[in-house]
């Protein structure tokens, strides 16, 4: 689906996959100028599609949109987009365990011009494709690298907005685990408080009940992160939005004061952290319930086996 603007969005177009073409000069493949989001549509049993909290996803996209000097869709226009999509393509929605339709919504700059500055004419897409279980044969403990050598975002730049330049940032990295035999990278910001992981946020659990994340300017605020810590406020744990130092994520696994630590996004939804490892440790992360009892809840309200009380369901199909 493609939505162009120039002084207004027109109407979207439903258009078969393919190629699109682009001047050499657009603006996106020299500057970066583009955001993106990352959604699932479910398929219930009674045969209905649904997907998560999209308004967020919507309201996301804008925040983006805002820092990267793009114009901001309006979140009815985006939901439209959604919708328009799955009335044509909801076929491809499949039904099962873990199965799912991973939406991709983006926007870019596809003015022609060799300055820098903002590109009046950009547009948005939205992209679809079925995506298996993320474990296959069950959820198991990732391994995660320390990144010492490289940040993903700094203060006053764009880690709060989901754009690809984030993300160019964060695959040497990525590499660097690979190469140390590790599943993902964490980033810290230059004080040494732990971000997030390349695509996913970060979670303790204190021996106390208490939950912990890191809060900052320049992380992405994940919409799962968000719904889980709701979930787990209703179950009556207290929730904290605050920095988390290295210094104290080790010290608290190794004094026994933190007994649990996640890992959380839409592709994965949730994935314990079982080992931390730096250039010169590796330490074994306590392994505890709550992440996959947490896991079991949101993934039962987003397949429609659980009352979805917080109303974050949206149809796509009607
Ligand atoms: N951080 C980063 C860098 C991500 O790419 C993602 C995935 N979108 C997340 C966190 C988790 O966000 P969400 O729960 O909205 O998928």
């Amino acid at each position: 689906i493609c939505w162009s603007v120039r002084g207004g969005w027109h109407r979207p177009r439903v258009s078969p996959y393919g190629p699109i073409s682009l001047d050499p000069a657009a603006a996106v493949l020299h500057y970066g100028q583009e955001i993106f989001e990352g959604i699932k549509a479910y398929r219930h049993t009674d045969g209905s599609v649904h997907t998560f909290r999209p308004d967020q996803n919507g309201r996301r996209l804008q925040r983006s949109a805002r820092r990267l000097a793009l114009p901001e869709l309006p979140v009815p226009y985006f939901l439209q987009s959604l919708r328009e999509l799955i009335a044509v393509d909801g076929a491809w929605v499949p039904s099962g365990e873990d199965q799912s339709l991973y939406l991709r919504p983006f926007m870019f700059a596809k003015e022609a011009f060799l300055g820098v500055r903002p590109a009046h004419k950009v547009a948005y897409y939205l992209i679809a494709s079925p995506a298996g279980a993320y474990f296959k044969g069950g959820v198991k403990p990732v391994s995660i690298w320390l990144s010492e050598d490289y940040s993903r975002a700094g203060k006053g730049g764009t880690g709060a907005a989901k754009t690809g330049g984030n993300y160019a940032a964060s695959l040497l990295p990525q590499s660097e685990a690979y190469e140390n035999e590790c599943d993902q990278v964490v980033f810290l910001d230059q004080d040494r408080n732990v971000e997030e992981l390349g695509g996913m946020n970060v979670v303790f659990v204190y021996k106390d009940g208490t939950i912990v994340t890191p809060q900052s300017d320049s992380i992405l605020e994940g919409i799962t992160r968000d719904s889980l810590l709701q979930l787990a406020r209703d179950r009556g744990h207290h929730v904290e939005g605050r920095n988390v130092s290295l210094d104290e994520w080790r010290r608290g696994v190794a004094s026994g004061d933190i007994v649990e630590v996640f890992a959380c996004g839409t592709a994965a939804v949730v994935t314990p952290i079982g080992i931390l490892k730096g250039r010169d440790f590796i330490d074994e992360q306590p392994m505890g319930t709550l992440a996959l009892e947490l896991r079991e809840e949101l993934t039962n309200i987003q397949y429609g086996r659980a009352e979805d009380k917080h109303g974050w369901l949206y149809r796509l199909d009607a």
